[in-house]
């Protein structure tokens, strides 16, 4: 079956390799419709010297499928389903997996597609305990982006930021996956939305998204903005995934007590804080990274509700490469998709 490997660095190749045995008990055998691509695929796609992985390695840590064979035992789903992966394989027997919160597994075997082989495959065995339905009128290139994007976004603003409706939410890199997927949610339940973007193109496209007011943070001062509009309070809460760049207008864009949430770090992975800043200003600071299988449920529910991802393209499995190129030099507004 075609398959799509990470040999080295820059190095992806359309491989013939063989296909999965049968699904064993407990696991249900996947025919991979569509493969979202986020920033992490970029991470492995450009070599990451600390990450433990033996090359090759196929590629995709989000997709979606149908089912195609069930294990004896499994009796939840049915051939022809529409699903989704997670995707990481936990070992579903730790306290924070028994409670469906396997972002917190403490025995992960790895990221899909990152650590261990991923998604970018015509055919794929999973644990069916990480298997979700998809509702039907979910289409398959938009479930792609259910176990990533929207569950990552699901995650950071819900449950760890506890963003609540009325709330003002500042939100970068509005044009990113995950950002496009941020202001969507925080519109859904009626907060106001402050998104930085890098051009005026993609301003204007995250006005179109439903985003209040944009700050081109290479021509402005984010934060300067921030104050500007919020009449020097700050907002109620920070969504970070920049990182060194932006941090400390992050902190600055806070009203006294207001929540970061973080999930990323494009730009570098250290910055400094000023602590006095931190306990007088009462910031809550939250890690936020992956998501929990109820997430997953949720972004798809909200994806039936009619709260559709922005796809920017979808692309050819030989495509691929020239995807994860355009995501690292950002000339993307929204997801990119790979169909097989
Ligand atoms: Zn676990």
């Amino acid at each position: 079956m075609r398959a799509l490997l990470l040999h080295g660095d820059r190095d992806l190749r359309l491989d013939d390799i063989d296909a999965p045995p049968p699904p064993g008990p407990g696991e249900v055998q996947i025919r991979v419709g569509a493969v979202g691509l986020n920033h992490i695929d970029v991470w492995g796609f450009r070599g990451m010297a600390f990450a433990k992985r033996r090359l090759p390695l196929v590629v995709g840590a989000e997709a979606s499928g149908e089912v195609a064979a069930l294990g004896a035992d499994v009796t939840e789903f049915s051939a022809g389903q529409p699903v989704v992966m997670y995707g990481a394989l936990t070992c579903g027997a730790c306290p924070a997996c028994r409670e469906g919160r396997d972002n917190l597994c403490e025995a992960v075997s790895g990221i899909m597609g990152f650590h261990l082989d991923g998604f970018c495959r015509e055919r794929v065995n999973m644990p069916a305990r990480l298997v979700v339905p998809v509702p039907e009128s979910v289409a398959l290139t938009d479930a792609a982006c259910a176990p990533i994007a929207f569950g990552t976004v699901q995650h950071m603003l819900f449950d760890n930021a506890r963003l609540e409706q009325g709330e003002t939410v500042l939100v970068h890199a509005g044009g990113s996956g995950i950002g496009t997927v941020a202001i969507r949610m925080a519109k859904a339940i009626g907060c106001t939305v402050i998104a930085t973007v890098g051009d005026d193109e993609k301003g204007e496209k995250a006005r179109a998204l439903g985003a209040d007011h944009v700050v081109n943070y290479r021509t402005e001062r984010f934060e300067g903005e921030v104050r500007r509009l919020t009449k020097r309070k700050g907002v109620d809460v920070v969504f970070e995934h920049v990182g060194a760049e932006t941090w400390n207008g992050s902190l600055l864009s806070l009203k006294r007590g207001g929540r970061l949430v973080t999930c990323g770090s494009t730009s570098g992975v250290s910055a400094t804080i000023n602590l006095m800043q931190l306990f007088q200003q009462q910031y809550r600071i939250f890690g936020s990274f992956g998501c929990s299988m109820g997430n997953i449920r949720e972004a798809l529910a909200k994806m039936a509700g009619g709260l559709h991802p922005v796809i920017d393209a979808v692309l050819p499995l030989s495509d691929s490469a020239g995807g994860l190129e355009r995501l690292e030099s950002r000339r993307v507004f929204g997801k990119l998709v790979i169909t097989l």
